[in-house]
């Protein structure tokens, strides 16, 4: 049966799902974590059969790749009977920069791109680089799909992705907004039309992609239009260690009363801030929050005030952007998940069309549906985001299987 394998490589990390081409059914997903630490574990599942777990020594993703091939053919805990039923391999690659505004079959120009755009994405560029050369060696032959975080937001136009600095700095430091989550938006999007049974063409979406990382995107006629997170995932909403929006100025006065560098204040926004900065209860998890606040945690409260409070400015700004909206659409482990959390950022909207149904957010928490009031002039949607399967119908599509 002919596959898609699909590849998200980070730091020290390997995600994988193999799809069925014809139905893009799962027949396999697994993880290598903690590589070249302590601890190394496989985790391999398929769907009705036992989850197979163990601890491995994997010294890097090259030998991460090597390890799940033969999980995949193996005769006792394969799917596939060789590799030659894998018809392509779609990785995940976070930045393609201006350059790249489609998925790309990986070619020697493809790779140079991405590595030029290893200063844009130092975290993440190199290791999916990484990713894509091991499946090169462990699996010859087969094509390599590169599938670009920021690609969906390429269609942002000049207005929206110009910050207002000299020009000629940002064009020569490629400083511009650039989006991130653009694959998670793309499927929610998508998924969010065929539910209301209208074309993507037809509609102006926001989609609040609310998880460990946060951002929104304005989505007009399938397109984005705007996006909340910037030139790095850092601009926006406050996300769960990362601190979003706030006042350049604030840098500069921390770098003049603290005496911090470039390298603390990165660590400072990006890791200490956010809700776990805020809320102080040593936990970024919202659920931790909530349970904090609930057991009568004031500035747990205020953490969550300030989270939802944010995101509802960011609805309204694009709103405007939109000249309107047809529906909101929450996606990721918030997003999915915290009815508590849609309802917060709801509250107060109702002169804007947006009118939550309390019961239906508390019933459909989880899974894929509307949950507006029957008086919404806007629809309500809970989209379950589904990343990799996104990666494979456009590996699938760019392949033409
Ligand atoms: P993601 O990055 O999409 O995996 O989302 C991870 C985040 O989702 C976690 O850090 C939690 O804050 C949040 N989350 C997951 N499940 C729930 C839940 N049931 N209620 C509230 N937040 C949740």
């Amino acid at each position: 049966m002919e596959t898609i394998l699909v590849v998200n490589t980070g730091s020290s990390s390997v995600k994988f799902t193999l799809f069925f081409s014809a139905d893009l059914q799962v027949a396999a997903s697994g993880l290598v974590e903690r590589i070249g630490l302590e601890g190394t574990r496989l985790i391999y599942r398929r769907p009705g059969r036992e989850t197979i777990q163990h601890l491995a020594v994997i010294a890097d993703i090259g030998n991460a790749i090597a390890n799940i091939l033969p999980l995949l053919t193996d005769s006792r805990t394969g799917v596939i009977q060789s590799r030659e039923e894998i018809r392509a391999i779609g990785h995940r690659v976070v930045h393609g920069g201006e350059f790249i505004t489609q998925p790309a079959l990986i070619d020697d120009r493809i790779k140079k791109i991405i590595q030029t755009c290893y200063d844009l994405a130092p975290l993440h560029n190199p290791p999916n680089m990484e990713g894509i050369m091991a499946c090169e060696k462990g699996f010859p032959g087969i094509p390599q799909v590169a599938i670009f975080d920021t690609a969906f937001h390429a269609t942002i136009p000049p207005q929206a992705y110009l910050y207002a600095l000299p020009l000629p700095l940002c064009k020569e430091l490629k400083i511009r907004k650039y989006g991130f989550h653009g694959t998670s938006h793309c499927y929610v999007s998508r998924k969010a039309a065929e539910c209301i049974g209208r074309s993507p063409s037809e509609l102006r979406l926001i989609t609040c992609h609310l998880g460990n990382g946060c951002s929104i995107t304005a989505v007009s006629g399938g397109r984005s239009v705007d996006t909340s997170m910037g030139f790095t995932p850092l601009e926006g909403t406050p996300m769960g260690t990362r601190c979003g929006d706030i006042d350049p100025a604030i840098i500069f006065y921390l770098m003049r009363q603290r005496g911090l560098d470039a390298e603390q204040l990165d660590i400072l926004l990006n890791w200490e801030s956010g809700l776990l900065g805020l809320a102080g209860t040593g936990s970024s998890d919202v659920r931790d929050i909530i349970t904090a606040m609930q057991a009568g945690n004031q500035q747990a409260e205020t953490a969550l005030r300030v989270f939802t409070y944010r995101i509802k400015k960011y609805i309204g700004a694009y709103i405007s952007a939109l000249g309107g909206v047809d529906a909101v659409v929450f996606t990721a482990g918030i997003g999915e998940n915290s009815p508590l959390i849609r309802e917060w950022i709801c509250e107060g909207l109702s002169e804007l069309g947006i009118r939550l149904d309390i019961h239906r957010n508390q019933a459909m928490n989880g899974c894929l549906g509307e949950i507006q009031d029957t008086k919404s002039r806007v629809r309500l949607l809970i989209v379950p985001t589904n990343e990799e399967a996104e990666i494979a119908i456009q590996t699938r599509n760019l392949i033409r299987i």
